[in-house]
């Protein structure tokens, strides 16, 4: 008995990251609809970020956000974190295995922890964030066999849409620095 228990604690241990990630049929959708929302982020001065958790297998969206770090004086008040907070209030539960999270940016260290922490099912992201990706870029943190829930991101959906929508809000800002000069 005991011995069968140590056999299935290797067995875990040993077990592959996590399932090969396949597209959704949502995700395409979803991305845009993140991408709107990261439209109303720039709108309001903010980085472009916009972030949707869906049920994986229904589409139902749960939860939405973009990034609100200026209007609400919050260094955590990312997308994500604001979709995630969403979606397990309307859930009654913090565990989101069921859910995907569509981002139109690569998130960041504190954000790949908390997809984690919400042991959330699916990731998709547009764009990579070569300057603080976490989940590809400078950390892979979703895929860390260390912790105790892995999701292997799917990226690129969308990806140059929302490049777009970051290079515009920063050449405008940088537009806006220079003018006041
Ligand atoms: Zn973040």
């Amino acid at each position: 008995m005991r011995r069968g228990l140590l056999w299935l604690s290797l067995l875990r241990r040993t077990a592959p990251p996590s399932l090969p990630p396949e597209p959704g049929p949502f995700d395409n959708a979803m991305m845009a609809r993140a991408l709107s929302l990261a439209e109303e982020a720039a709108a309001l001065g903010e980085v472009p970020v916009g972030a949707v958790v869906f049920h994986s297998a229904s589409g139902t969206v749960l939860g939405e956000g973009f990034n609100r770090r200026e209007v609400d004086h919050d260094p955590a008040a990312h997308a994500e974190l604001l979709a995630i907070r969403r979606a397990s209030a309307r859930l009654r539960d913090w565990r989101l295995n069921e859910c995907t999270l569509a981002v139109t940016l690569e998130p960041c260290a504190m954000c790949a922890g908390l997809i984690v922490n919400a042991r959330v099912g699916r990731l998709v992201f547009a764009a990579t964030d070569p300057k603080a990706g976490a989940a590809g870029s400078l950390y892979r943190l979703t895929e860390d066999a260390r912790l105790n829930h892995r999701v292997t991101p799917i990226s690129g959906v969308m990806a140059p849409r929302s490049s777009a929508l970051l290079r515009a809000f920063f050449s405008s800002l940088r537009a806006g620095r220079s003018g006041k000069a």
